[in-house]
């Protein structure tokens, strides 16, 4: 799995109705969609999502956040998935992200940054399977 990753457009990038534009900068970086939806997280399930942060200040944050209105779960296939898709969306501050990044470009600030992604294929798996089933995952290259 490690041409993988899962990427997740924020509650914050669907308000602003950019999605499409930011799977362009996907597309136009090399990425092709595995697999792709539409959903709205419940306080739990965000909650689980980001459980490795539940110690951290700004989890309540986060998670209330990350709920706040729907969320676009998109797996992404590419040769070094993990880390060509962390340089395409920038640090996870905005203020610190390069230009021409998707969370330069986007994001707002540090909590509502527009993007997930996954962190390590280890991860990149965990999360893919969090959103989608195994079917959901089938190679269609
Ligand atoms: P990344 O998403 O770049 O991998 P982290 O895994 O460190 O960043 O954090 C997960 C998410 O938690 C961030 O994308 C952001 O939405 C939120 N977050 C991280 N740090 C802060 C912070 N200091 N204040 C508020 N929200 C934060
Ligand atoms: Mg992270």
């Amino acid at each position: 799995m490690s041409n993988r990753t899962l990427a997740i457009i924020k509650p914050d990038a669907v308000k602003k109705n950019v999605c499409g534009k930011i799977i362009a900068m996907m597309e136009e970086a090399g990425f092709k969609v595995v697999a792709m939806k539409k959903t709205r997280l419940t306080k739990a399930v965000a909650g689980a999502f980001y459980e490795v942060h539940k110690e951290r200040p700004f989890y309540g944050e986060l998670v209330d956040f990350m709920c706040s209105g729907p969320v676009v779960p998109i797996i992404l296939e590419k040769e070094n998935a993990v880390a060509d898709y962390r340089t395409l969306i920038g640090a996870t501050d905005p203020a610190e992200a390069e230009e021409g990044t998707i969370r330069k470009l986007y994001a707002d600030s540090k909590g509502e940054n527009a993007v997930h992604g996954s962190d390590s294929d280890e991860n990149a798996a965990i999360e893919s399977n969090f959103f989608f089933s195994r079917q959901d995952q089938v190679n269609l290259a």
